[in-house]
């Protein structure tokens, strides 16, 4: 098969030494259990499809991962729709992934074999760009994400770049880490961009995965200030977790708060939050807007209500390695606990499907097994 031959090709006249850091030859052509998305789709047909695959093979650089675990996304329900595409089809989804390092490609020395490792959404960057000269590599010109332009997690294995993996703090779960490495980084780089500070009011937008997260960093960082969190109506599910983790007000989306916030992070998948958290934001503030699409456009701005007063958008595109690397430790040490809905990999539709409803508690995590 054509992935023996590449194997065949890329080690000819290899050192031994370089062949001994080469996966197991088990792996070599060896097969994995992979739900595939072979084109865009509603997430409502169920268009992910159980599939066996070849298991992948880490080229130079590169490390193979056994999946144990797979967190879901939104940015998941905007690939399988088309608002963020995939490069190709057919596309291994999931970016919020943990698993144990099974083989190394050529060079890779970072981790060794058994070593518990999480894969996030930057999946590759350039190091040259402009963007990444300045630590912005989130912005890079030619970046890649996981599960959009690489497999992701929603397979039995995967690869990754060594440089782009990271150690999972011992405390944690590989069920309780997997929300971490997207929901929780991204929210807490949103956290970071808002401007919060110790004694100011952060409103948060929508109360998922992320915002979860974002309040129990906020309540350790901040200990004086307050979180007032802002659902739909309806989502008594999401009130009362925003409740037992210290919330200090919860209202409705289109709610007049109590106080004006200094900042706010918009988490929700549509438009109006983003003008009704400008209408209640204090004069100079900033809000955050964490989403890579909207499914439904901002609603017309009055410049008189929403922006005079020097008050700003602001959105968070992407994450860095950094963030990463900073927020992990920090999850440790507070420490997180995240709240998680468990779904084998082949009911990963049905969890899409409550995801996009708005039904799930905390975060859904696919759990992985041989
Ligand atoms: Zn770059
Ligand atoms: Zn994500």
């Amino acid at each position: 098969m054509k992935q023996y031959r590449d194997y065949l090709a890329r080690t000819a006249g290899m050192p031994k030494k370089q062949l001994d850091l080469l996966p197991p030859k088990r792996n070599v052509g060896g097969t994995m259990k992979a739900m595939v998305l072979d084109k865009v789709s509603l997430v409502a047909e169920k268009p992910l499809r159980l599939v066996d695959l070849p298991q992948p093979v880490p080229g130079r650089g590169q490390i193979l991962v056994r999946v144990s675990v797979c967190g879901v996304c939104h940015t998941e329900l905007d690939e399988i729709e088309g608002r963020v595409p995939p490069s190709r089809f057919p596309m291994i989804l999931g970016h919020e992934i943990v698993g144990t390092v099974e083989g190394l490609g050529p060079g890779a020395r970072r981790f060794k074999k058994g070593d518990r490792v999480g894969i996030a959404w930057i999946n590759w960057a350039c190091g040259r760009c402009p963007f990444c000269l300045r630590g912005e590599e989130n912005l890079c010109d030619t970046a890649k994400w996981t599960g959009k332009d690489a497999d992701g997690g929603y397979a039995q294995y995967t690869v990754a770049w060594e440089d782009f993996a990271y150690p999972i703090p011992e405390r944690f779960t590989d069920v309780k880490a997997a929300p971490l490495l997207c929901a929780g980084v991204i929210g807490y780089r949103a956290l970071r961009l808002s401007g919060m500070e110790n004694g100011k009011v952060l409103g948060l937008y929508g109360f998922g995965a992320s915002a979860h997260i974002v309040i129990q960093v906020t309540k350790y960082k901040y200990p004086d200030g307050k979180v007032f969190v802002f659902t739909r109506p309806n989502q008594k599910e999401h009130q009362d977790l925003a409740r037992k983790l210290g919330a200090d007000w919860i209202g409705a989306t289109g709610d007049t708060s109590p106080e004006k916030l200094n900042c706010a992070i918009d988490f929700t998948p549509v438009g109006e939050p983003v003008r009704e958290a400008l209408r209640n934001l204090e004069k100079g503030g900033r809000v955050v807007v964490n989403a890579i699409r909207k499914a439904t456009p901002i609603p017309e701005l009055d410049y008189t209500e929403h922006l005079w007063y020097e008050k700003e958008v602001k959105s968070v595109a992407n994450v860095t390695r950094r963030d990463a690397q900073e927020f992990l430790p920090l999850a440790g040490e507070i420490p997180i606990v995240s709240e998680t809905q468990e779904f084998k990999l082949e009911e990963a539709n049905e969890a899409l499907i409550l995801l996009k409803e708005g039904k799930i508690r905390g975060a859904a995590v696919l759990t992985i097994t041989e």
